[in-house]
């Protein structure tokens, strides 16, 4: 098909789907419609899936905390979902800024040890932006680095806040993006880091990604630093295509925002945080609280999500299907939503997709 695009598939060896039909016919998956702007796109994606008969039936769980034993936990039954489907589809969930909250984002990576966040950022045919053939894989460590969420204050005035990396999670999320390129014919590796000034931390990184590169002796592996990386991409994006980049997990946070800027935007860009047991599928971006409620939302990043749940699901077919219809949908720019330049609503856009199925 011809928007295809190579890099939205995460076979991934370390987190083979294993779920099974049911009686029905159809493979349960959790769907956490999330905060802000979550509701109005996961029920565009849930109508699409009907249409395109989708042998998927929801388990719709919320992770809204709890209060158990003076602590706040997200609800039992939403981590039984997850556990028992090993994937779910989740929508943007708002983080409250400042002292004494969890971050369920967080929680719900470290609950199921989600380790590798997969971003692909590709161009979409037909829809204008600066640079329009870009193609490129980021793969953010999820699990630690400065989200280790390790700080304290040191005396007033000073807070100290504890940048985490160990050899093991860098090996891991090194091996798994060399595996994705080897599955998903892309011929290089390229580590981002400040190794620079944070010689030990970022260091112990580059030394995991080295190690696994001998590994993989098809692929190419080099380095770059951040800021140039930053800079080169914003410049000319095209010598990052057929690549993927991999480093600690902030900087792919960064990173990944500014590479949705040079394809159109955060309404675009789908990324799946990939662990050994389970899997979670959700947008960059979040809950988008300055359009909530409003019919203005996007859902295409959440959908494309989607589609990288469905390949790592083995439904092809479904994927390739949905993802031309709202790609060609997209390039026609009849029927688009203001974020894209357009004027329809969540559910016009999402009707011009249907009517494509
Ligand atoms: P955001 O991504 O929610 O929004 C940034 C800008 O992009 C806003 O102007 C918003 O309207 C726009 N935008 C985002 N998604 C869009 C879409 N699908 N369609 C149209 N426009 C869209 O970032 P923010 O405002 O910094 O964060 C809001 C909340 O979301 C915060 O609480 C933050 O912590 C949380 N957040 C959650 C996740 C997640 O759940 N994985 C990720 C990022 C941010």
């Amino acid at each position: 098909a011809a928007f295809t695009r190579r890099g939205l598939a995460t076979a991934a060896p370390t987190a083979a789907f294993a779920g099974k039909k049911g009686p029905n016919g159809k493979y349960t998956v959790t769907l956490i419609p999330g905060d802000g702007i979550g509701p109005e796109i996961s029920e565009s994606v849930k109508a699409i899936y009907t249409a395109a008969k989708v042998p998927i039936q929801w388990e719709e769980v919320s992770v809204t905390p709890i209060l158990k034993d003076g602590k706040t936990v997200i609800p039992d039954d939403a981590i039984a979902s997850v556990k028992k489907n090993t994937v779910a589809l989740k929508g943007p969930l708002a983080t409250p800024i400042g002292k004494g909250h969890v971050s369920l984002n967080l929680t719900l990576r470290r609950t199921f040890n989600l380790f590798a966040n997969v971003r692909p950022c590709a161009s979409i045919k037909g829809f204008k932006t600066p640079y329009d053939d870009v193609n490129t894989v980021l793969i953010r460590e999820n699990t630690e680095g400065e989200y280790s969420g390790i700080e304290h204050e040191v005396v007033d005035g000073v807070v100290q806040s504890i940048k985490l990396i160990t050899w093991e999670a860098s090996e891991r999320v090194a091996r798994y993006a060399f595996n994705y390129a080897k599955d998903n014919g892309r011929d290089r590796v390229t580590a981002v880091h400040k190794a620079n000034i944070m010689k030990m931390s970022d260091g112990l990184f580059l030394s995991a990604c080295r190690q696994v590169s001998k590994d993989f002796p098809d692929i190419r592996y080099d380095e770059d630093l951040l800021d140039r990386v930053c800079l080169k991409v914003t410049t000319d994006p095209r010598p990052y295509n057929d690549r993927v980049m991999v480093m600690p997990n902030l900087y792919g946070d960064i990173l990944s925002d500014m590479c949705a800027g040079l394809i159109g935007g955060l309404g675009l860009t789908p990324s799946g945080n990939i662990g050994k047991d389970a899997s979670i599928f959700e947008a960059v971006h979040g809950s988008a609280p300055d359009i909530a409620g409003k019919g203005l939302a996007n859902p295409t990043a959440l959908l494309l999500s989607s589609m990288m749940m469905l390949r790592h699901m083995n439904l092809y077919d479904y994927a390739a299907k949905i993802e031309n219809a709202a790609l060609t949908t997209i390039a026609e720019g009849k029927a688009i939503t203001g974020d894209l330049g357009g004027k329809a609503s969540t559910k016009e856009y999402t009707d011009a997709i249907i009517k494509k199925l």
